[in-house]
């Protein structure tokens, strides 16, 4: 790399870090939320539920508002309150029963260090997209290993195939055996990479959002797998495939290890009908 280069990288790496200061200062000041022991579960909930209440929304409204419907993988679908409930309850028990001790007993073991400095935008983008990769593929691995073997899939994975038509609410319908190797997952490439934990803060959101998605059933124009270029990215409509049809899309968000492992199944708009929901 050239002298003049590097030095336009540095200017841009330490412009990116001057861009995140004073999000960051914001986040670790001492009475702020984050120094508090209960941070990662409210955290946890808030962001999960600030993503499924705008779905939640939009299916109350689909019975009445037929221009929805067209954007809906199942266009006749919408989840009842009896669907709603489970899901609710579900979430708030886990994170209460199983999660927070385990974060509690973490935070008492290590609490947070939260360093001055905000990270650099191209260390925090390099990082973000770099766990996202090793989170598809090491969910990818546990949901082949408890989709092939009945027993794994009959004690932790089965719960989760129970509403075959997605919603957003459904997302973290699942075993807390589940729940927890997801939270692993989560956890587990941050600290290997060493991340800053405000990588930490937004690759969980972006991880949250993607998820959401991933069930919500909607497929959207601006859906994250339309954004992605080259069919690199599954998403809503590859996981939707994967709830109704159980034996392929495996990976939570990429395609290349569906590709590889010849499991991939193309969703309808990849097969020419570009309106989700609409029948051909
Ligand atoms: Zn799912
Ligand atoms: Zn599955």
């Amino acid at each position: 790399m050239s002298g003049s280069n590097s030095s336009e990288l540095r200017v841009l790496c330490s412009s990116g870090q001057l861009l995140l200061q004073p999000l960051w200062d914001r986040l670790r000041t001492r009475d702020a939320l984050t120094q508090s022991p209960f941070f990662p579960v409210i955290f946890a909930i808030t962001t999960y539920m600030a993503f499924c209440l705008p779905f939640v929304v939009l299916d109350a409204l689909c019975p009445w508002v037929p221009a929805l419907r067209r954007y809906k993988i199942h266009p006749d679908f919408s989840p009842s309150v009896q669907q709603l409930l489970p899901c609710l309850g579900r979430t708030l028990y886990q994170h209460v029963v199983f999660v927070l001790p385990v974060t509690l007993l973490h935070w008492a073991h290590a609490p947070a260090f939260l360093p001055p400095e905000a990270p650099e935008l191209l260390q925090l983008l390099r990082h973000v997209v770099l766990c996202l990769l090793l989170f598809d593929a090491e969910f990818f691995a546990w949901h082949v290993l408890h989709h092939k073997v009945p027993w794994l899939y009959r004690t932790f994975h089965k719960l989760h195939h129970q509403n075959a038509s997605s919603f957003a609410l459904a997302t973290q319908y699942m075993s807390i055996w589940e729940l927890f190797s997801l939270g692993f997952f989560d956890m587990v490439n941050v600290t290997l990479l060493g991340c800053h934990p405000l990588t930490v803060l937004v690759f969980h959101v972006l991880n949250v959002w993607l998820s959401v998605e991933d069930h919500s059933g909607y497929d959207f124009p601006w859906s994250t797998h339309r954004l992605v270029p080259f069919g690199w990215y599954g998403g809503v409509a590859h996981h939707d495939l994967h709830h109704s049809q159980f034996n392929c899309n495996f990976a939570p968000y990429f395609t290349h290890w569906d590709k590889l492992l010849g499991t991939l199944r193309p969703c309808p708009s990849q097969l020419g009908d570009e309106t989700p929901g609409k029948a051909p």
